[in-house]
């Protein structure tokens, strides 16, 4: 299967290229070039088998596609549970089971799994440069941490990020350095983006990229709701519709990707945070990135969606695309009454992120909406405890993974957001 741009600027090219470009030569975004349809039947036993019976049409030219099985056990090594809700009608797809108890895990592991056989005899061995507002970084660090051939650089915005975020950033050592940055997330992605287009830079350093525009991120993802939605319709014989909790929009484009393969998902709806980029834009106005707001649910906080360029090329117009999806801003103060009552109204406590998920859902009852939705929950709430906690009233137990990494010491250089330091630690 031949990948393009959606700039169109870029000549199709093979998933092996496109998976180590990360970025297309075009400055535009890699997506495949037609959607393969996925006639599966029933549900697979494993989400790992489900990974594999989805990436396998991606990947029939790949290089790696004799060892894909191979690495879809190792990705997805833990599961993504849909769990029905106390509320009627209402599930819950739980992606928070991973090394750093976020959804990014899955992808960042597949990714990790994809580079590191592609890139097998790369001397001198590849920089990852992060930029991250607190999940993606840990993610990746998790990923490849102690992989031979790799470093991991992460930059984020220093004070922004929980202290679990924090903790789970700059606990790895080894081939794993985190700096902590005297800016916004917007500074941190700045200066990863320069560096990735300084061509002196990288005739010196090998840099590779590995955030949500990165085709190996992206494809993945499609795993997990294949999965749920399989899974759903063998039992209850309907689609299930899936709530997914927006920033970058990389998690919900591969809910789109799924269901353009074919597979039983109904409706897919945004929930952001106070970054209303999104919900403005599917309420009819034209399409305008704003600066970045800070909000509870961090992880979220994008003015600029980098993956709307995907959504637009899959989209025949924007009446199409608005006609297709609709999203719904919530805010800081909603966030809150959310998780305060989420314990008894829906038998959980959510994150700040999951509980944009939930207001949706809420509304969508409230409107007499009677089809089955899943909300995805993102993170655990044991990342956010400091937000958490006092609205529930409660310690909140802590995953295994979690508690692992909070067990190991952890460190972070202090960097000012400034190019030139940002250089130096790369040479
Ligand atoms: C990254 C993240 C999101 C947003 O996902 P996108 O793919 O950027 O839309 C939501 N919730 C959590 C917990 C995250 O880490």
């Amino acid at each position: 299967m031949n990948f393009t741009s959606t700039r169109g600027q870029t000549p199709p090219t093979d998933i092996d290229t496109a998976l180590v470009a990360g970025l297309a030569p075009d400055g535009g975004l890699y997506v495949p070039g037609r959607i393969p349809a996925l006639a599966l039947d029933g549900p697979c036993d494993t989400l790992a088998d489900t990974a594999h019976a989805v990436l396998a049409p991606f990947f029939e030219d790949s290089r790696l596609a004799g060892e894909l099985a191979a690495m879809c056990n190792r990705a997805y090594a833990f599961p993504a549970p849909l769990r029905p809700l106390a509320s009627d009608g209402n599930h819950l797809l739980e992606l928070f089971h991973g090394p750093t108890a976020a959804f990014k895990d899955y992808a960042a592991r597949f990714l990790a799994e994809s580079l590191s056989r592609l890139r097998e005899d790369a001397d001198p061995p590849t920089t990852i440069l992060v930029a991250t507002s607190g999940d993606t970084g840990a993610a990746v660090a998790a990923a490849f941490h102690q992989r031979p051939g790799f470093r991991v650089l992460i930059l984020y915005p220093d004070g922004r990020v929980s202290p679990r975020q924090a903790h789970g950033l700059g606990c790895w050592g080894d081939n794993v350095q985190a700096c902590r940055v005297a800016g916004s997330f917007d500074d941190c992605q700045r200066l990863v983006k320069q560096a990735l287009s300084d061509s002196g830079l990288r005739r010196r350093v090998a840099l590779g990229s590995a955030n949500s525009i990165s085709l190996g991120r992206l494809l993945p993802q499609a795993a997990y709701y294949a999965h749920a939605a399989l899974a759903f319709r063998a039992t209850h014989g309907e689609r299930l519709n899936f709530i997914v909790p927006t920033g970058n929009l990389g998690n919900a484009c591969a809910a789109i990707l799924a269901r353009r393969m074919g597979l039983p998902i109904g409706k897919v709806r945004l929930a952001t945070n106070a970054n209303d980029t999104l919900p403005r834009f599917f309420a009819g106005a034209d399409y305008a990135a704003r600066p970045t707001r800070a909000t509870l649910a961090n992880a979220m906080d994008v003015g600029a969606p980098s993956n709307f360029e995907r959504l637009r090329h899959w989209h025949e117009s924007d009446e199409a695309l608005r006609a297709a999806i609709s999203a719904t801003a919530i805010d800081d103060a909603t966030i809150r009454d959310v998780i305060h009552e989420a314990p008894s109204r829906h038998g959980i406590v959510p994150c700040p992120h999951t509980a944009t998920g939930l207001r949706v859902l809420e509304t969508l009852r409230a409107e007499g909406d009677t089809r089955p939705w899943a909300v995805v929950a993102t993170a655990h709430p044991a990342k956010f405890e400091t937000i958490v906690e006092p609205l529930v009233g409660h310690a909140v137990d802590i995953p295994r993974a979690l508690a692992d990494s909070l067990a190991r010491p952890a460190s972070a250089r202090a960097m000012p957001a400034a190019y030139a330091t940002l250089v130096e630690a790369l040479d």
